[in-house]
């Protein structure tokens, strides 16, 4: 439940000579301006308006605004000086500065994935859009020239915003990896069908017991067309 409504916040006293307490007739009124401001969570929000209440010197009686003269309000009002302190102000800045920064954060972060599409690395891990299968992951392991070695992750989602939550694992043999080509790379990332990237910098071990194996580290791994599942390179739209 959220609380929230208005509370006051005293500014000043101020004196007043034309009016007197009616309570105990004749003794001197001082008034108290109040700042009446919205909260939520008592987190003041902004000002609304003053408020005056009178207290009576001799007698001590407090008067409330609606049983003063409105003369006497308003001159209570103008003659305090004092403005609506900022922090008054602080629930609205609060709000402002979170916005300010998830937009900050949302810029800084499509700035960097465009620079990370633009210039892959082994580790990059592409949230990849097929039509017919939904969303899946794909983490480069390697870039050999023109191509670069895929190792899909073993998840699909059906829809993105399930896939944002997280990813399986990368546990599949080399042999269900995939290829993709520089090509199949620009024609998903211009058709914006990489969703998102992440630069992880970490790549599956495969690879290297796979050179310490055959003694080659140049040695492709081999390469399988009985792919299970998930498109190698997913079908254009
Ligand atoms: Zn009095």
């Amino acid at each position: 439940m959220v609380v929230f409504g208005t509370r006051n916040k005293r500014l000043e006293i101020v004196d007043d000579r034309m009016y007197k307490c009616p309570k105990c007739s004749g003794g001197p009124l001082a008034h108290n301006i109040f700042q009446e401001y919205f909260h939520i969570w008592y987190i003041p929000f902004f000002p609304i308006r003053k408020k005056v209440v009178a207290k009576c010197v001799n007698c001590g009686s407090e008067i409330q605004q609606e049983q003063l003269s409105p003369v006497a309000v308003e001159q209570a009002k103008m003659s305090s000086t004092k403005r609506a302190p900022l922090q008054l102000y602080s629930g609205l800045f609060i709000v402002g500065l979170i916005i300010a920064s998830v937009a900050i954060i949302t810029v800084e972060n499509g700035r960097k994935q465009k620079n990370f599409l633009s210039n892959p690395k082994p580790g990059d891990v592409y949230l990849v859009e097929d039509k017919s299968s939904g969303y899946s992951y794909f983490r480069v392991e390697k870039i050999t020239g023109d191509s670069m070695l895929m190792n899909p992750n073993s998840a699909w989602f059906p829809d993105k915003k399930n896939a944002s939550l997280s990813y399986g694992s990368f546990d599949k043999e080399v042999r269900q990896w995939k290829y993709w080509s520089r090509e199949e790379f620009e024609m998903l990332r211009t058709s914006g069908r990489i969703d998102d990237v992440s630069r992880t910098g970490l790549t599956s071990g495969m690879l290297d017991e796979i050179s310490t194996e055959t003694g080659s580290s140049d040695e492709k791994p081999a390469s399988s067309s009985s792919g299970e599942d998930g498109p190698a390179v997913p079908a254009a739209h």
